[in-house]
């Protein structure tokens, strides 16, 4: 009996561990960190947006960016959408390794599109032409791109006044 009840005892205190140990932890992962790397590009976001009107807080908004080696197929990016735990915005190390700063910067345009203003593709593209009219195009096939000085501009306004 004695044993019987200590060994109860025993469960009890472990089982309370186990739940303070996932409460440590489920908090550990609420902490929005991104890479120290694409904080500029964040940063560049937001001052874009804070032009245009918009006040951008990662920490409020819940978003983080992270790299990962996403690898085959042609995805350069993902945000990752979920409703209690930070967004994510994952970059493919490799593609971020061998692009240039427009390519970069189109990128997490592209990906705190979905991210932040929770846009979905638009592959519409100019009139008589095949040449995309916005950021949030939904592959490189999709329709005519690249982010040049003389198009900034303006595809940053399509980007925050859609
Ligand atoms: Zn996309």
């Amino acid at each position: 009996m004695f044993n019987m009840e200590s060994t109860n005892t025993y469960k009890l205190l472990l089982a309370l561990l186990v739940a303070v140990a996932f409460g440590f932890s489920s908090c550990a992962e609420d902490i929005v960190e991104t890479d120290e790397e694409l904080i500029p590009y964040f940063d560049l976001f937001a001052a874009e947006a804070a032009k245009r009107g918009i006040t951008v807080d990662y920490e409020a908004a819940r978003i983080e960016g992270l790299f990962q080696d996403i690898g085959g197929g042609n995805t350069l990016g993902q945000c990752f959408r979920n409703s209690d735990k930070p967004r994510k915005v994952i970059i493919d190390i490799d593609y971020w390794e061998n692009s240039s700063e427009p390519e970069r910067e189109f990128l997490i345009f592209h990906e705190l599109g979905h991210c932040f203003l929770d846009r979905d593709h638009l592959d519409d593209t100019k009139p008589n032409s095949n040449v995309c009219v916005s950021i949030m195009h939904a592959t490189p096939q999709s329709c005519q791109f690249s982010l040049t000085d003389e198009n900034r501009e303006e595809y940053l306004d399509e980007l925050f006044n859609f």
